[in-house]
């Protein structure tokens, strides 16, 4: 007899963006004459061509695939030297920061990494989130059995959720420790800025509080970076490496999903420091870098060739102009549906460091609500605050992904339904 992994079975109902989809589906299948106008801002999907270099790197790759003197089989399962070289020196030597080489570990993208990283991590760790969080880092703790039951109301027993209110500006707050005491503090923080979904973004000042949190109490940060190239504040880190400290407790990860546009072709990776431990029960410390190096040689043979190469060429000096081209050209749709938002009289957040608005429902409406609101009354399908977590409730998030004239026209209809 074949045993289930019962922990996929404690998994409440659909994933968000399915559970979108579907009420998207049931609106055009009961008002077939309006389903041609939905403009779908809910899904944080890019929608421009990708950056020319990179569609001519992987046009050459794959030309090199097609003769036998420059064909290329099995890479390296953490990717090419050349490409792991070109990421760590240009989004992070340049900057000063120091990282390695052989601290990059790539990927199909980040999505699979935020729970890819709990197989090298041991069982029973208390994990932390903030409220809103981004689903995936909740349900693939689920899956692992890091969690106990799904709640009633949202949320899993065993996860410690960060609240993220107005009242901290929607950032979270490290555990005081007078919340501490009797409450054990978490091991693994998954930490998102510039945040999907609020578009905040967290100051030096709180991140160098979390990175002396996590050392204190020996956990680890999981830093996802993945809208880092949205980042446009000074204060603001764009790497958890610029804080000192955070090579002895953080894990870094990044996408090219949406700076350069890789949603459908797929690459991000990870940094994984050499000076970052965990311990084993009996306390014994252990280097991560091995672990996670033995991980992907042994669960992976890497990311295609022509995909890295696209990838490196977004270094090159022509890839960068493009990818920034591509940002602020999402940068100021996000302007564009902030300032349409505030001009509505809705309080706003994000949408300045982030291609995501996130706005108050108006007065009566709830996230679920406001949802169905806009889809019947504007065609406008926006993802609901609720969707994210409890804290989500009363809010909901525009996503910036879109063509230019849709995101004008999306402020027109909202202003039109109000
Ligand atoms: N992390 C966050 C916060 C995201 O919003 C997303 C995608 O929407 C990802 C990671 C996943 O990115 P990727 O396309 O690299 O898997």
């Amino acid at each position: 007899m074949a045993f289930v992994n019962e922990h996929y079975l404690k998994l409440s109902a659909g994933y968000l963006f399915p559970e979108i989809a579907r009420r998207v589906s049931a609106f055009a299948a009961e008002k077939p004459q309006f389903a041609s106008e939905i403009i779908r801002c809910g899904i944080g999907d890019v929608t421009e061509a990708l950056p020319p270099s990179a569609v001519r790197a992987m046009q050459t790759a794959n030309a090199e695939l097609a003769t036998r003197s420059t064909f290329r089989g099995y890479g390296p399962g953490m990717g090419y030297e050349s490409v792991r070289g070109a990421i760590a020196h240009g989004d992070f030597r340049e900057r000063g920061i120091d990282v390695a080489d052989d601290e990059i570990f790539l990927s199909d993208g980040s999505k699979g990494d935020c729970g890819a990283i709990l197989e090298i991590l041991g069982a029973g760790n208390r994990i932390a989130v903030t409220d809103p969080v981004y689903p995936v880092y909740v349900d693939s703790n689920v899956m692992v059995g890091n969690t106990g039951t799904a709640l009633a109301g949202g949320g899993y027993e065993g996860i410690t959720y960060l609240p993220c209110t107005e009242s901290n500006g929607f950032l979270a707050d490290v555990p005081s420790e007078l919340r501490g005491e009797g409450v054990a503090a978490p091991d693994v923080i998954y930490l998102c800025s510039p945040n999907n979904p609020t578009g905040t973004v967290m100051d030096r000042a709180r991140a160098q509080a979390w990175v002396a949190y996590a050392r204190k109490h020996r956990a680890i940060i999981l830093w996802d970076a993945a809208y880092e190239a949205y980042n446009r504040d000074a204060n603001a880190p764009k790497s958890i490496y610029e804080i000192e400290g955070a090579r002895e407790c953080a894990v870094e990860f990044r996408s090219f999903s949406k700076s350069g546009g890789f949603t459908g072709v797929r690459c991000g990776y990870t940094v994984m420091p050499k000076s970052l431990m965990a311990y084993t029960r009996a306390g014994e410390a252990v280097a991560l870098h091995g672990l996670w190096t033995r991980r992907w040689n042994t669960r992976s043979n890497g990311v295609s060739y022509a995909v890295q190469r696209g990838a490196e060429a977004l270094y090159t000096d022509e890839g960068r102009k493009e990818v920034q081209a591509l940002v602020d050209f999402y940068m100021e749709n996000a302007r564009i549906l902030r300032d349409g938002c505030i001009a509505l009289g809705l309080q706003t957040w994000g949408g300045q460091n982030a291609p995501y608005v996130w706005a108050k429902t108006p007065e009566g409406h709830d996230s679920w609500g406001f949802f169905e609101h806009l889809l019947r009354n504007a065609r406008v399908v926006t993802t609901p605050g609720a969707g994210f977590g409890r804290c989500g409730e009363g809010y909901f998030r525009i996503s910036a992904f879109n063509s230019r004239a849709n995101v004008e026209e999306v402020v027109r209809r909202l202003a039109a339904t109000r």
